[in-house]
């Protein structure tokens, strides 16, 4: 594997790559690689010809300083896994190296209803960060495909909406949420759970599955409060617990029955904020398979 750190190294090389025919599948990560991450290396290698794999803990993407400090960076356990995983470039990019004219540039992207739900409501300036970020890679790499994952629903839809935006012509691939034993959606952030807190985090999943398995057709109002009952058992403080539809996270009262929804859960465990969600009704009988 290679590991490149210049922005204009790693677009000579990979241009390279683009004049020989080999098509370039990219996974942009934050670090402290978990099965999750590597799940999206896998796919991506049996896609495309070449993987490329970017590490950068973007600062504009936190707006809770706190967090940006604690979160987990394990670099050389990380080199190990891609390599191991048969990663062929590793991106290991400087903050400056990202944003040459500093981190306060004023670019906005028009998001629109996405920036005011959910994630966006409660991280405001979260996605705009998350724009920023995606566009200078998606500009440097040039994929033919970009992996992500849905654990990250609306990031998914973002990402989604920033291609259209920049005229990205990458084709998007949402990859299925690994978890841990219990449920719980494996995220580097798990990191700086106890054994015990682990355990409860898992009531977000249980939570899921309770809306996923009693959801029926009309308002949904009691469903959600005894989903949120089944948080607060666990010692989890939440955010929000909502049905919204899946094209477009319109948060739901009343289900059709019909149109596509979504579950989508986030919840704090101590200091440690958890996203979640579940495509519903999710069909058991072919779960992780
Ligand atoms: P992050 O390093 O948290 O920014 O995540 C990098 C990519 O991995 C994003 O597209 C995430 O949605 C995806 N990802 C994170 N956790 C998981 C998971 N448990 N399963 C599958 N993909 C994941």
């Amino acid at each position: 594997m290679f590991i490149i750190k210049q922005s204009k190294d790693l677009a000579g090389y990979l241009q390279k790559q683009r004049s020989a025919k080999k098509t370039i599948g990219f996974v942009p990560t934050m670090g402290a690689l978990h099965e999750g991450h590597l799940s999206l290396i896998k796919k991506a290698g049996e896609e495309c010809s070449i993987v490329v794999c970017s590490i950068f803990v973007n600062p504009t993407q936190f707006n809770d300083p706190k967090d940006f400090e604690l979160y987990p960076q394990t670099l050389e356990n990380d080199i190990y896994l891609l390599e191991k995983e048969a990663c062929d470039v590793l991106f290991l990019p400087s903050v400056e190296e990202i944003y040459p004219s500093g981190i306060t540039q004023t670019q906005v992207y028009e998001l629109g209803y996405l920036e005011s739900v959910l994630e966006g409501k409660y991280r405001p300036g979260h996605f705009q960060g998350v724009c920023k970020v995606v566009h200078r890679l998606v500009e440097i790499v040039r994929p033919n495909q970009l992996y992500i994952g849905q654990k990250d629903y609306q990031q998914c839809l973002v990402i989604k909406k920033l291609l259209t935006l920049i005229h990205s012509p990458a084709k998007i691939v949402i990859c299925p949420t690994l978890r841990e034993s219990n449920g719980l959606a494996m995220s580097s952030r798990n990191m700086r759970l106890s054994a015990d807190e682990k355990q409860k985090a898992g009531g977000i999943f249980e939570a899921l599955s309770y809306i996923n398995k009693h959801v029926k057709a009309g308002p949904v109002k009691e469903i959600i409060e005894k989903a949120g009952n089944l948080l607060i058992q666990q010692e989890l403080a939440a955010d929000y617990v909502v049905i919204a539809r899946e094209q477009d996270l319109q948060v739901i009262d009343v289900w059709d029955g019909q149109t596509k929804v979504i579950a989508l859960i986030a919840a704090f465990m101590g200091n440690v904020r958890l996203i979640d969600n579940m495509i519903l009704p999710l069909n058991f009988a072919n779960y992780g398979n």
